[in-house]
């Protein structure tokens, strides 16, 4: 079996589609041009990058390809928003590039029944709200919330390349996604500005990327995430099929298993997995799982070091025994059938070892 079958933590990272790498060995190489430079070089390179914003506006429905401004990252588009929206509230299950910055600028958490958000009275001036949740595929409802307030900002980063996004018609005026968690690079990611919105920049300098972003331009990982894009829009039903078969199948082998939740509530990305075991340490059946081979996480990637942050789960648990014994499993194209009964199985065994171990 290849490594990447037992691979089950996409909604950390992809790996880079071959077509994808393809698209940027020559920008790495002989195209070494700056995408501002006026001789030749430069002008290919800035041709590919403005050729990669058409494919990225396409996939994610921008009505001008303006709109689109690239990025470090999901991270980086985040924070450039939050820093001058300075939102009053956001969700109680925003990743921390929305939750810290909002918080230490005043921002508040909006109440929750399960993964259902309540809005605010009318008359607030910003709220972020994420389009699906990482940690558990939770996908929110976001124009009631657009409904009371004057600006939306939504982290789509686990729902840009996955799950359709219509940007143009959507309920908010700003948006960031990340390459990597659809087959691109890393370090690099996009923040959708719908045109005529205000905008303060994060980094200034050289001007680029029309004043909203300065910098170097990454031409490479740019290109590679235009090519990213362009992939995802051919393959998004198929992806999508594949993931909600996989997920029937590891679920059917967890069918007998007793006091385990399925988090995400009932509008849930096909491609993430949530799941609670009762008297287990998520952690520790991570571990015990990557000891059989298999890649899934205990929360979210970027949190999975710090001990001091509950995971967003603890929002929709009462007692903190059932988000300690969360796991994540996200599904991606190179996992197969087979892999998939096989980390059924495994989860089920390991969970009960461990439950025995417990008593
Ligand atoms: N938002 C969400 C919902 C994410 O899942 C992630 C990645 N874990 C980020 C933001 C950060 O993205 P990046 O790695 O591109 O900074």
């Amino acid at each position: 079996m290849h490594p990447l079958e037992r691979y089950f933590d996409h909604a950390a990272s992809t790996p880079v589609d071959p077509a994808v790498l393809e698209a940027m060995l020559p920008f790495l190489q002989e195209e070494a041009g700056n995408a501002h430079s006026i001789h030749t070089l430069g002008l290919k390179a800035r041709k590919a990058v403005e050729a990669a914003r058409e494919q990225v506006a396409l996939l994610v429905g921008a009505e001008f390809p303006s709109e689109i401004v690239f990025t470090s990252g999901a991270s980086e588009a985040n924070n450039t928003v939050i820093r001058f929206l300075r939102p009053e509230f956001i969700s109680p299950f925003e990743h921390s590039s929305v939750r810290v910055p909002a918080c230490n600028r005043g921002a508040r958490m909006l109440s929750n029944q399960g993964t259902k958000l309540v809005p605010p009275e009318s008359g607030v001036r910003a709220i972020a709200c994420m389009a699906v949740n990482n940690e558990m595929g939770a996908v929110f409802d976001l124009p009631p919330l657009r409904r009371s307030c004057g600006a939306l900002h939504c982290d789509a980063t686990q729902l840009v390349g996955k799950l359709d996004a219509d940007f143009q018609n959507s309920a908010f005026e700003y948006a960031a996604f990340s390459s990597h968690k659809m087959y691109g690079p890393k370090g690099v990611g996009a923040l959708y500005v719908r045109s005529g919105s205000e905008f303060e920049p994060l980094i200034e300098g050289g001007g680029q990327e029309s004043g909203f972003r300065s910098g170097t331009l990454n031409v490479p990982g740019i290109v590679g995430l235009g090519r990213a894009a362009e992939v995802c829009c051919a393959r998004m039903s198929r992806d999508r099929d594949h993931a909600l078969r996989l997920r029937h199948i590891v679920l059917e082998q967890l069918s007998e298993v007793p006091d385990l939740t399925v988090n995400g509530g009932e509008d849930c990305s096909p491609f993430i997995l949530s799941l609670s075991f009762w008297g287990v340490e998520g952690e520790t059946l991570v571990l015990d799982l990557d000891r059989r081979g298999f890649a899934v996480s205990a929360a979210s990637a970027c949190k999975s070091s710090s001990h001091e942050e509950p995971s967003v789960v603890t929002a929709l648990h009462s007692d903190p025994a059932w988000s300690r014994g969360t796991i994540r499993i996200s599904f991606g194209r190179r996992n197969t059938d087979d892999a998939s009964a096989a980390l059924g199985l495994a989860v089920k065994e390991s969970v009960g070892t461990l439950r025995e171990l417990a008593l």
